[in-house]
């Protein structure tokens, strides 16, 4: 049986690719090798990377404008990639800082170009009109799901440069106008498959403005030439991740599962407002749809908590480890039975300790 995985990320993915990536396994498509055994630029390989690229598009709408890469290094390799590649626009960006992710990104961009951070709190997002913006950046970052503090950015920031936005804990949980982005990227462990992969969606007018000092396999420009096979791509996870595309398309694409998370986010978050034993601190219209955090009124109860739901088949609720307390992450790939019975128990919990 499985259970109901909570986990932040590495996150659940849904049962029905692991059954088949099981039995594909040993024998991909009667040639007698695993998908895993075979050289990336065999025709049968090809296929398989071309088809996830395609169903990618098509769930996001994302135009032949658009470069999409299948990158090594998880989101953070790209907090790297991103000024190095965008370096010869000029030597200056905006950062949003809004938690523990974007203030990582704004960090490790430092390192190659002048940082402006528009606005510095992890608690909430302050209104744009707060901002303080920089008159000659080349490009504007931030997160739009901040997975720990769990709080997420509904609407695009609205900026005259290049938008570069993290989405590696809501990318494909919900409706985007992808025309709005410079680049959008994401490591794929939260919403797309395996860890160590990301998907990097980004503008041709932003291809081959890298620094010299950009790493080539991390250059967009020489990534996109080469189809994401300049050198060996993660193939493996590349071949899961259009597993998962094919499920979602399955489930009738983004639009559908959109009102899935939206209904299973009201119902957590209702639960938790009604209740006079858990807290969420997070502001009504911030609220992250995909990472729940909530504190019990009573800590030295937490470890009970985490053993009794985990004895009741509900895994990984304790939070990030700087913030503590509980996080229910609640990815496309979590059910609404799922979180109904993550109610459930903790109505239970509550009766029996509150
Ligand atoms: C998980 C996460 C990352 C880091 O991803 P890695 O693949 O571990 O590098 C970056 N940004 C956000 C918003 C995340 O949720």
């Amino acid at each position: 049986m499985r259970a109901h995985n909570f986990c932040a990320g590495p996150a659940a993915l849904p049962t029905e690719v692991l059954e088949q990536a099981r039995n594909e396994l040993l024998d991909y498509q009667g040639l007698g090798v695993s998908i895993m055994e075979m050289s990336h630029r065999d025709p049968r390989f090809v296929e398989v990377a071309e088809r996830a690229e395609q169903n990618l598009r098509t769930l996001m709408g994302i135009s032949n404008d658009y470069a999409v890469l299948f990158v090594q290094g998880g989101a953070s390799a790209q907090f790297s990639a991103i000024p190095l590649n965008l370096a010869g626009l000029g030597g200056r960006a905006d950062y949003l800082v809004s938690g523990t992710w974007s203030k990582k990104a704004a960090a490790e961009a430092a390192r190659y170009i002048d940082v402006n951070v528009v606005s510095n709190d992890i608690r909430r997002v302050a209104a744009q009109s707060e901002w303080q913006l920089s008159r000659d950046a080349t490009y504007f970052h931030y997160a739009s799901n901040e997975t720990i503090g769990g709080i997420e950015i509904s609407n695009e920031p609205i900026v005259d440069v290049p938008l570069v936005a993290d989405m590696s804990s809501n990318i494909l949980s919900k409706q985007i106008d992808v025309n709005r982005y410079g680049v959008i990227y994401a490591g794929a462990q939260k919403n797309i498959g395996p860890a160590g992969l990301a998907i990097v969606i980004v503008h041709k007018s932003l291809l081959g403005k890298e620094s010299q000092q950009c790493p080539a396999t991390m250059n967009w420009a020489n990534l996109a030439e080469a189809g994401s096979m300049y050198n060996t791509p993660p193939t493996y996870s590349w071949y899961l991740a259009g597993l998962v595309f094919d499920w979602l398309l399955k489930q009738g694409g983004v639009e559908a599962i959109e009102k899935v998370n939206a209904e299973k986010a009201r119902r957590l978050y209702q639960f938790i407002d009604e209740s006079a034993f858990y807290s969420n601190p997070v502001e009504l219209d911030q609220r992250s749809r995909m990472n729940v955090p909530f504190l019990l009124a009573d800590s030295g109860l937490d470890k009970r908590f985490i053993e009794e739901s985990e004895a009741a088949g509900l895994m990984n609720l304790k939070g990030h480890r700087s913030v503590g307390g509980m996080r229910a992450s609640i990815y496309n790939a979590l059910s609404l039975e799922a979180v109904d019975a993550l109610v459930d128990f903790m109505a239970q919990f509550e009766r029996k300790y509150g």
